[in-house]
């Protein structure tokens, strides 16, 4: 997936706390698809927005969605922007379990593979996770896993015959 000499990035958002100026997870999710783009973040596709109940100690409802976006920028160039917007939503750091307001994952990358000290493509949780697989099928089913070699299709089905019951474990 290239559009010119642009890669196609998938970036999968989760969201389980309200923002003060935007509201529940589910708008946290849309403002953050509005501040993605930007000269240097060409939007592609955008998935609905699933929500979701979760299970850790934290007991708020989750909102996750998917989005293909094309850019220039390198993988590590896309994490700092990321963490950016991230930032700028209030997300505090470090704190696994707790109420996240914006949580933003490099899933895939039309490079295929990055592995360095702080950053890992394809995501590796990505594809025990069917609340990041539903959506991101909804808008890149065919796109191949470049270690397993599967489609995003395919792991979605997997998981979904493996775990009937679709849980929400927003840890790996
Ligand atoms: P988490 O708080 O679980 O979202 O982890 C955030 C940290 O994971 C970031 O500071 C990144 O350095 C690191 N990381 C490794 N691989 C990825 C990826 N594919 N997407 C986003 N963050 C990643």
């Amino acid at each position: 997936m290239t559009r010119g000499d642009m890669e196609t990035y998938a970036i999968g958002l989760g969201s389980n706390r309200r923002h003060a100026r935007h509201g529940d997870p589910r708008r946290v999710l849309l403002a953050a698809l509005a501040a993605l783009e930007c000269d240097e973040i060409e939007p592609i596709d955008t998935s609905p927005i699933i929500a979701s109940a979760p299970l850790g100690p934290s007991r708020r409802r989750y909102a996750n969605a998917a989005a293909l976006v094309a850019s220039r920028l390198s993988p590590p160039e896309m994490l700092a922007r990321l963490k950016a917007v991230e930032a700028a939503f209030g997300r505090r750091r470090g704190q696994r379990w707790s109420a996240r307001t914006l949580d933003l994952d490099i899933l895939l990358w039309s490079g295929g593979v990055w592995s360095d000290a702080a950053l890992t493509i394809p995501h590796p949780a990505m594809t025990q996770r069917a609340f990041v697989l539903a959506p991101l099928a909804s808008i890149a089913a065919t796109w191949r896993h470049p270690l397993t070699s599967r489609t995003v299709r395919q792991h979605a089905m997997r998981l979904r015959r493996a775990k009937p019951v679709d849980r929400h474990v927003p840890a790996f």
